[in-house]
């Protein structure tokens, strides 16, 4: 299947790793002009480099900015003033007991995770309705419905992107731009990989006994029963950032092992 996605011009943030990383990748192979972002120069130019190794003629251009803060954002939106498409990946996860989690760790959480997309869709929204054509997707998760006893500010990070991408989605009405959330399951990033390391040393067990544990006593309700991999979260979001899913406005998809028991 064509994506139709040549020369579109796409800005992922949080891309210099895990799903972001492999959205780049995955826009790039469709022709897509991608722009990737993380906070510091180094890393952003090591994940421009890996892309440009594995796809030679890709189009693709690196902006360091801590999406943060307002002040980070306007850094890359003096950068990049115009997007065809924008995929509010960046997103940080942190276990903590309800009872320790401070306003800063609330506040941090919310500024990180949904502020940022925030932020950024209002300032692209505006030309992609004159343009009549855009593409917004938040990458939320199965924990903005399945709420994770082990970290609730992380969870209502993820609920709310759901509810703000439902609304950017009711702005759109009548044009060519659309609004979605993509709502990953556990996924084998970086991040998650150090974390489980650490589990799995804390436990004293190896980690493919950690990985049994997590989804046997975790996340029992997995039907995939292992994590995804970040190329098979990026491609569903390929596919929303294509022409060809005009008809699709205002959902949450899931890419989630089949993790919430919900029918739709
Ligand atoms: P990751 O930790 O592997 O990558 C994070 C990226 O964000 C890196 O490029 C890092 O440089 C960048 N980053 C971190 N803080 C930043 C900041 N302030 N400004 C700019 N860039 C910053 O992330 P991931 O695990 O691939 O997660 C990506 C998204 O998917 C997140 O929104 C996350 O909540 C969501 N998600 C992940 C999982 C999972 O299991 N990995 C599951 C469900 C949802």
């Amino acid at each position: 299947m064509d994506l139709q996605l040549t020369q579109k011009c796409a800005l992922i943030t949080g891309s210099t790793s895990g799903i972001g990383f492999a959205t780049a990748v995955t826009l790039a192979q469709e022709g897509a002009n991608v722009v990737i972002n993380g906070r510091t120069q180094t890393r952003v130019d090591q994940a421009c480099e890996r892309l440009r190794t594995t796809l030679p003629h890709a189009q693709v251009r690196g902006i360091a900015a801590d999406l943060s803060t307002a002040a980070g954002v306007k850094v890359l939106l003096d950068a990049c003033p115009e997007v065809d498409i924008l995929v509010n990946n960046l997103g940080i996860f942190e276990p903590k007991a309800f009872e320790e989690i401070q306003d800063a760790d609330w506040e941090q959480m919310f500024d990180v995770n949904v502020m940022s997309g925030v932020r950024l869709s209002r300032a692209y929204l505006p030309a992609m309705k004159q343009r009549n054509w855009g593409r917004i997707i938040f990458v939320s998760s199965e924990s903005g419905i399945n709420i994770p006893a082990e970290m609730l500010h992380y969870g209502m990070s993820k609920a709310a992107q759901l509810a703000v991408s439902r609304g950017i989605a009711e702005v759109t009405a009548g044009t060519g731009v659309t609004c979605n959330a993509v709502l990953p399951g556990p996924t084998s990033t970086e991040g998650v990989g150090d974390f489980f390391i650490s589990l799995a040393a804390a436990q004293g067990v190896d980690l493919e006994e950690m990985h049994r544990r997590f989804f046997a006593e975790v996340r029992p309700s997995s039907l995939l029963k292992r994590f995804i991999e970040p190329s098979e979260v990026a491609s569903l979001i390929a596919y929303l950032c294509s022409p060809l899913a005009a008809a699709t406005n205002g959902a949450a998809l899931r890419a989630d092992g089949g993790l919430v028991r919900s029918m739709v």
